[in-house]
């Protein structure tokens, strides 16, 4: 199966060359040429299956350049028990009659992102050697917390990679940083910025338009590369967990085969939901894709007009991982709707920074109508929705999920859509503590790992073994540089 780019379909790639190369030289994203469809039986088959099997058909689809044998390598290193502490590694959890909640948290971030960043190394790593590439990657992360550490976990010895990982020195929770800064292996590097998040951000970017610290690095064989969600690898291993959530709920006879189901998911940039979209492409019978936004609603405000306008103030929230304005994986729908019209989708790729808006087609819209509905949630009714769900079920979500549930809960009085929903949950909440804690009314002066104890005395929920243990792990990584050091900081990583 051959791989184009979102913005120029005549640039064609395999699948390992889309992976080690990440984004299309054009700026587009790639996609598929065409998308399979589940044989008839593949779906019954799977339900019997534990989910690295699920996870390898899913995969083997689209990644013919890779065999069986090796995609279930990765899939057992990357999901397999102590990795994910959860046997059934993405477990669905029912609430109510109507209602489940597909926990992501199992892994070694406590978060949806070891889902994909577990997976990807594997793939880069593999998809070096069948491409003859002669570099090893040098993988550079500017982060706002989570997705530096889900990288790190990620790619954590994994041959042919080194990762880099820069934080703003004011822009990350103490537990974040400590997280970060014990990361075990022996090809990481883990730095703090003076500065903001976009501090570190520019730094990178900088980095990556370097033309003689290119030269320099390649020189050392070495290229640069990134772990963001726009390459095709990281995208597809999230498609496995809509599958099997749907195989969980036939095999617990919550739902028939064939049944139509809804998914709620707490949307940023786009990957999580667009896999969901991909998964009901190729045959899983899904209904509504309903996309929760915070306040930043610039993807709910999309879907009900059609305008992509990202023209307005960033607000921070206590669902941080959802603050974003600029939506990446939202360019690969527009490229599928307008049935891959390229020249239109660089048309509105290219708006996007000129004039901070763009305006899609009716054939789009009637599209995007079809298969989603969306909503949005303040940090207050954030807060309610977490009180709300502890009292009644005695089930504790993070402040991500809890803006999915809310947005839910809308959607159902609105629509009175009734089908049966699984909200994507995609945190642990003792990633949160400080909201959490708050939301469920305890005004506490603690910090750091301290939250972390408190809430699970408060709960009596056990927190998971990462976030428990990291009192006892010695810090490697302790050093800070302004922002004009980091290509020297890159540069010493990898003599
Ligand atoms: C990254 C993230 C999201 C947003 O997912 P996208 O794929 O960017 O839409 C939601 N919740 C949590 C906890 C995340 O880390």
């Amino acid at each position: 199966m051959q791989y184009r780019s979102t913005r120029d379909k005549s640039i064609k790639m395999t699948s390992a060359q889309a992976i080690a190369q990440g984004l299309s030289r054009d700026g587009g994203l790639f996609v598929p040429e065409s998308f399979p469809f589940f044989p008839t039986g593949m779906l019954e088959r799977m339900t019997v299956l534990p989910y690295v099997e699920r996870a390898v058909t899913i995969m083997k689809l689209f990644l013919d350049d890779f065999t069986e044998n090796e995609l279930r390598d990765y899939a057992a290193k990357a999901y397999g028990y102590p990795n994910f502490d959860h046997r059934d590694v993405a477990p669905v959890v029912k609430t109510a009659e109507h209602t489940s909640f597909l926990e992501l948290w199992h892994g070694p971030t406590c978060a949806f992102k070891d889902v994909a960043l577990q997976m990807l190394p594997h793939l880069l790593s593999a998809s070096l050697d069948k491409t003859g590439e002669t570099k090893d990657a040098c993988v550079l992360v500017a982060t706002s917390g989570d997705t530096g550490k889900a990288a790190l976990e990620g790619f954590c010895d994994v041959p042919r990679t080194k990762i880099m990982v820069f934080y703003p020195e004011d822009g990350v929770s103490d537990v974040q940083k400590l997280q970060m800064t014990t990361q075990q292996g022996g090809n990481v590097g883990v730095a703090a910025v003076t500065g903001n998040f976009d501090d570190a951000q520019t730094g990178v970017k900088k980095i990556f338009s370097d033309e003689k610290m290119r030269e320099r690095l390649n020189a050392r064989g070495y290229f640069l590369s990134s772990a963001n969600s726009i390459n095709w690898g990281r995208l597809l291993p999230q498609m496995a967990y809509y599958v099997s959530a749907y195989c969980d709920m036939v095999k617990s006879g919550d739902i028939a085969m064939g049944d139509n189901i809804n998914f709620c998911v707490p949307t940023g940039n786009f990957g999580n939901i667009l896999a969901g979209y991909y998964a009901k492409k190729i045959g899983l019978p899904i209904g509504r894709l309903i996309c929760a936004s915070n306040c930043n609603d610039v993807l709910t405000e999309f879907i009900e007009t059609g305008v992509y306008n990202r023209n307005r103030a960033f607000m921070t929230t206590i669902s941080p991982s959802m603050d974003i304005l600029v939506s990446s994986n939202l360019e690969r729908l527009l490229f599928d709707l307008s049935g891959g019209d390229d020249a239109r989708v660089a048309s509105y790729m290219k708006a996007l920074p000129d004039e901070g808006r763009y305006t899609v087609s009716g054939e789009i819209m009637n599209g995007v109508k079809s298969h989603f509905s969306c909503g949005r949630c303040s940090d207050a009714e954030t807060k309610a929705t977490i009180r709300e769900m502890y009292k009644k079920e005695h089930y504790l979500i993070d402040t991500h999920t809890a803006v999915a549930y809310n947005v839910l809960q809308s959607y159902r009085s609105k629509t009175g859509d009734m089908t049966k929903t699984v909200v994507v949950s995609t945190a642990s909440p003792f990633k949160f503590c400080d909201s959490v804690l708050e939301a469920l009314g305890e005004n506490t002066t603690l910090s750091g790992l301290d939250l972390i104890d408190r809430l699970a005395t408060f709960t009596g929920v056990r927190a998971p073994e990462p976030l428990r243990t990291l009192r006892g792990k010695a810090v490697r990584f302790s050093e800070s540089f302004s922002k004009d050091k980091m290509p020297d900081v890159v540069e010493q990583f990898l003599a």
